[in-house]
């Protein structure tokens, strides 16, 4: 392993946020008020009151760190938001405590041992939040000099700088570049550079002679180097999850994994190393736990041995919450020859809260209809919205929102502006539900192969 525990840059996380389009974009919040009361429509979010305030609740023990140990469990039909719900949590924490979302058949893969895949979720969930000092370049712009590539995308360049007593020549990246040109600095202008994040910051011709070092903010200090060299330093905060350390620092994979999503399996030596490295972190008050959130979709799907194994995993000081969902009632416990709610055993179910989600009434399906036409900009005549929410509440809330996109493919075919009654029945003729296609299984027995 890597001589020196590194954490990469905050760009890994804005990976893991790309993931969250498709199905549940219109989702940006909880749509709760101040006192956690679900407001009728808001951030996306429609009904399903109780489990939205019990949703927030839960955040709230989140934000308190007094979720140790805990699961949560939501319980309900197909469609009835339990996975939106989950996605409007995340929303809700923000961007710098860790959410994970896993279905549970993810965790039977060809690369790893289900306990392996579990640990990465877990570590996933757990984030870090490192304090680090990072030296500022600052003195006057002498000469800028970019040079771009044929195709324009890469772009290189020289910066020379003057301090006081010195001038220096810096080689820029693009990312540097671009933050230069974001601030419009030119030869002449005294700027600040921040070495680690790259901000450029403008800081006035009279800045170098005034010394007026205030306005940089409270988080820029004086360092003296061993040399007796006195330089300002700007205090950076960043949160990065035990899993991404655990791969930038694991010598068979590199970071570069981490966007490939193929990380294989991690050492358990290696883990052992980081965990001691991170509390001795915690010790020199140079980062923090952030315990985070693991959504465990389907997790009916699990077996025993990963139930055991999650349960021993919830007992750790480390575990962030874990949120499961399920819309099984009572159903085999895999892995087993029991039965049991929810296809999950007693153990895990006793440590559970468990949250209910329930069908919805046709006000709230069709606006939720209303909301994902906006999200997908198709435009719906108004019984064409009719026609959808009764398709909604005889299928799934699920399947009805799917045919959206497919009626409008067929609407723009017959080059309508907004999508009609006959797109809608034309779709639903061409895709199947689920209860159809049950139908057509058992019609067609004899003539598929089993
Ligand atoms: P399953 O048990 O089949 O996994 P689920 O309970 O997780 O279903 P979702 O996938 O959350 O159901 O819901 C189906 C669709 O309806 C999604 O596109 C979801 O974003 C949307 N949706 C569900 N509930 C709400 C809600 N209360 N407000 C807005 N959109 C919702």
């Amino acid at each position: 392993m890597a001589a020196q525990i590194s954490t990469g840059t905050s760009e890994i996380r804005d990976i893991t946020k790309m993931e969250r389009i498709g199905a549940h974009s219109h989702i940006r919040g909880l749509g709760l008020d101040d006192r956690l009361e679900p407001r009728a429509s808001s951030q996306g979010m429609v009904g399903q009151g109780k489990a939205r305030k019990a949703a927030g609740m839960i955040i709230r023990m989140v934000q308190q760190g007094r979720i140790a140990g805990r699961a949560i469990l939501f319980a309900g039909p197909p469609s009835t938001g339990k996975t939106a719900i989950a996605m409007g949590m995340a929303q809700t924490l923000g961007s710098d405590v860790p959410f994970t979302s896993i279905a549970a058949s993810e965790v039977f893969s060809l690369s790893m041992s289900k306990t392996e895949a579990l640990t990465q979720a877990i570590r996933r969930s757990i984030g870090v939040r490192i304090k680090e000092e990072t030296e500022l370049i600052e003195g006057e712009v002498v000469e800028i000099q970019i040079d771009r590539s044929l195709t324009g995308a890469t772009k290189t360049g020289k910066l020379t700088i003057k301090t006081t007593d010195m001038e220096t020549v810096y080689d820029l990246g693009t990312k540097m570049i671009d933050a230069l040109s974001k601030e419009k600095v030119l030869a002449g202008d005294v700027i600040a550079i921040d070495k680690t994040s790259g901000r450029v910051t403008k800081l006035g011709r009279s800045f170098a002679r005034s010394r007026d070092y205030d306005a940089m903010g409270a988080d820029t200090k004086f360092v003296q180097t061993p040399e007796g060299e006195v330089q300002r330093r700007k205090e950076v905060v960043h949160t990065v999850s035990l899993h991404e350390i655990d791969v930038i620092n694991s010598r068979t994979q590199g970071f570069l994994a981490l966007f490939a999503g193929d990380t294989g399996e991690i050492q358990p030596e290696l883990r052992a190393q980081i965990d001691a490295r991170v509390a001795e972190w915690r010790e020199e008050a140079k980062a923090e736990i952030v315990p985070g959130v693991l959504f465990i979709d389907e997790v009916h799907m699990l077996d025993v041995e990963c139930f055991s194994f999650l349960n021993r995993a919830l007992e750790s000081t480390l575990a962030p919450l874990v949120v499961m969902a399920s819309n099984r009632g009572i159903a085999r416990i895999r892995g087993t020859h029991t039965s049991a709610p929810h296809g999950l055993p007693a153990d895990l179910l006793d440590r559970a809260l468990i949250v209910s989600t329930r069908p919805y009434t046709a006000d709230d399906i069709a606006e939720i209809v209303h909301i994902r036409c906006e999200e997908e900009d198709v435009r719906l005549s108004d019984d064409a919205r009719d026609v959808l929410t009764s398709m909604a509440e005889q299928t799934t809330l699920r399947y009805a929102l799917q045919l959206i996109a497919c009626a409008q493919v067929l609407a723009r075919q017959r080059r309508a502006e907004a999508v009609g009654v006959e797109d809608l029945r034309r779709a639903y003729g061409y895709f199947m539900d689920e209860k159809r296609s049950v139908q057509w299984l058992k019609e067609q027995q004899g003539n598929l192969m089993f």
